[in-house]
């Protein structure tokens, strides 16, 4: 089965990234929201950051019209009915996710798969609590949503080879370039980036180089864009540690203990750029 409509529950920054690179892809979307406030947002969004590649000249104003003709926005979870794919992308409270996902599973179709875009909900258990585990699967996109390649598709414990490939098969007309990642904690770029960052704050604690050295050192030697403390910073230092506390508890592992340096930075309430103090002043 090809996804001809999407669905995508909650207009935040990830649902309208999924709407706009669905859309852009010639996918129809269906994006339902709570307000029609957060609806209208959504949907601005989206037309400004079509605005912003026409500028680059990757998007033509008439290849716009017609991504934006694709998108209904909408407050009422009926109309999410003609998808054959929903993908959850609303808060991140795991009660929350837990009723929405009780609801549409209710409404749809019983061959209609379900995803969640959570980044750090289990997989298996929000699947649970649908009547469609088979047909569940986690669609981690990683924000900016049009900007960034990668999605996790993470296999619950009885997430279907079906399911899998007809969600990697849409993955790819997106322009992405999927991984298939288990269900387990953090699944695989968070798990190995977040103990990163954790261990930065380390190095920085131990006095064993200054800030702007542990990050220069990471971006020359290891290629990467921004060294992990002003990541940190912009991720917020209170979601680096929140997602530690996670790690240690889920794991029980003592290698997931987060710095205490990170824990009094975020107890002082320099939680980053969001502050305008983190590691770094801005
Ligand atoms: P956001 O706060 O920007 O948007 C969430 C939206 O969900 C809001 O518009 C809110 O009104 C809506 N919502 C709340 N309850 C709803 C309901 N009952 N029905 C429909 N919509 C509802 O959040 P976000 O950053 O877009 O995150 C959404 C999900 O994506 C979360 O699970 C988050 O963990 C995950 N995620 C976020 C990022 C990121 O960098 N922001 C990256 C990957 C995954």
């Amino acid at each position: 089965m090809a996804i001809q409509t999407v669905g995508i529950i909650g207009a935040g920054t990830m649902g309208n990234g999924i709407a706009q690179a669905c859309a852009v892809a010639g996918v129809k979307v269906v994006m339902v929201d709570i307000a029609q406030a957060a609806v209208d947002k959504g949907l601005a969004t989206v037309s400004g950051s079509l605005d912003r590649l026409i500028k680059k000249e990757k998007l033509t104003a008439e290849q716009k019209t017609a991504a934006l003709a694709l998108i209904k926005g909408s407050t009422n979870y009926e109309d999410l009915k003609g998808a054959q794919l929903v993908i959850e992308a609303a808060t991140e409270n795991h009660a929350l996710k837990l009723k929405i996902l009780k609801q549409v599973d209710e409404m749809l179709a019983p061959e209609v798969i379900i995803a969640s875009n959570t980044s750090s909900i289990s997989i298996t258990q929000l699947a649970a609590a649908t009547s469609r585990a088979d047909r569940f699967i986690g669609m981690h996109f990683f924000n900016p949503v049009p900007m960034m390649a990668l999605v996790e598709l993470i296999r619950g414990y009885l997430t279907s080879d079906a399911t899998h490939d007809t969600v990697k098969e849409l993955a790819e007309r997106l322009g992405k370039s999927p991984i298939t990642v288990k269900n387990a904690p953090g699944f695989v770029v968070n798990r190995i980036l977040v103990p990163m960052i954790n261990e930065a704050f380390f190095v920085l604690s131990e006095g064993i180089a200054t800030a702007e050295d542990i990050d220069a050192g990471m971006k020359l030697g290891c290629n990467q864009p921004i060294g992990p403390l002003a990541l940190a910073d912009m991720i917020g230092l209170d979601v680096c540690l929140a997602v530690m506390e996670v790690y240690l508890e889920q794991f029980g592992d003592s290698k997931y203990r987060p710095c205490p340096l990170l824990k009094e930075m975020v107890a002082a309430g320099q939680l980053g750029r969001k502050t305008g103090r983190g590691v770094y002043t801005y």
